[in-house]
């Protein structure tokens, strides 16, 4: 086997060209930038044929799921985990959400105060005990992804709990004085625009300024996302749209947010 590393952070051109050249039977990488490639080869910019497909860092959004099972009609395994745990869970290919690595890590979900919920029912945090890491344990510790149970067994037969998706950290809602504005709400109309590669939506005290790369029509693509703020209660939305050739991603692990929330003072003090 031959294992070609591509920096997920590396302009995507260079990534498009690594992966051209490196003709992959098995594609891993950034769930973001496996969604861009799959949209690349949508688009006729990009010839493999890829036969397993795998995901993980970054949430695996309906969007990029829907164009990576177009694009190759290959299995997508997306996996879930952290720098500090390792996996926590992956998905099977089979049945739909993740399996939890149960021989690998303790998952408990709970509430405000730290009492574990039952399945059924929504958890403020998720702690997680790694059980393979001895010289540095983490013990209970926040991930601060929101997580869901699956009910009902697999049709893949293993035994392990299933969660749902992981949908992403809490705070990708956006908060106005009038309202919440849900990610998904951006994420309806950007993700679903086919000349869209990638964006980047900040919020703004008065509506959201978005980074885009691709060649959308951006009059109505800013008509369309004013519209859709003003039916979630933001009246007179701000919005502004900027083409970029390249976003940003943090400089840690490369990364990429694409919802930034405004930081409210005193959201955490219960005011
Ligand atoms: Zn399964």
């Amino acid at each position: 086997m031959e294992t070609v590393v591509i920096p997920a952070s590396a302009p995507f051109e260079e990534v498009l060209a690594a992966v051209t050249a490196a003709r992959p039977t098995h594609l891993v990488g950034y769930a973001t930038v496996v969604g861009r490639l799959a949209r690349a080869a949508l688009a006729g910019d990009l010839d493999i044929q890829p036969v397993r497909v795998s995901t993980n860092s970054e949430p695996l959004l309906d969007e990029d799921r829907q164009a990576i099972a177009e694009a190759w009609n290959a299995p997508v395994h997306n996996q879930w985990g952290s720098t500090e745990i390792g996996a926590a869970a992956t998905g099977c290919g089979r049945g739909a959400g993740l399996h939890v690595c149960e021989d690998e890590v303790v998952l408990e979900r709970v509430d405000a105060n730290g009492v574990p919920v039952a399945p059924h029912e929504p958890a403020a945090h998720t702690l997680a005990t790694g059980l393979a890491n001895r010289t540095f344990p983490f013990i209970r510790y926040d991930l601060g992804d929101e997580v869901a149970v699956l009910p009902g067994p697999c049709e893949c037969g293993s035994e392990f709990v299933r969660l749902a998706d992981i949908a992403g950290r809490l705070d990708d809602d956006f908060r106005y004085p009038t309202c919440t504005v849900p990610a998904s709400v951006f994420r309806s109309v950007l993700g679903t625009n086919p000349r869209i590669a990638e964006y980047q939506v900040r919020q703004t005290a008065t509506g959201a300024r978005i980074l885009a790369v691709g060649s959308p029509d951006v009059p109505s693509l800013t008509r369309a996302i004013a519209r859709e703020l003003r039916r979630q209660g933001l009246p007179d939305p701000e919005v502004e749209v900027e083409l970029v050739d390249h976003l940003q991603r943090g400089s840690a692990a490369g990364k990429l947010r694409r919802f930034v929330a405004l930081k409210e003072s005193g959201r955490n003090s219960g005011l």
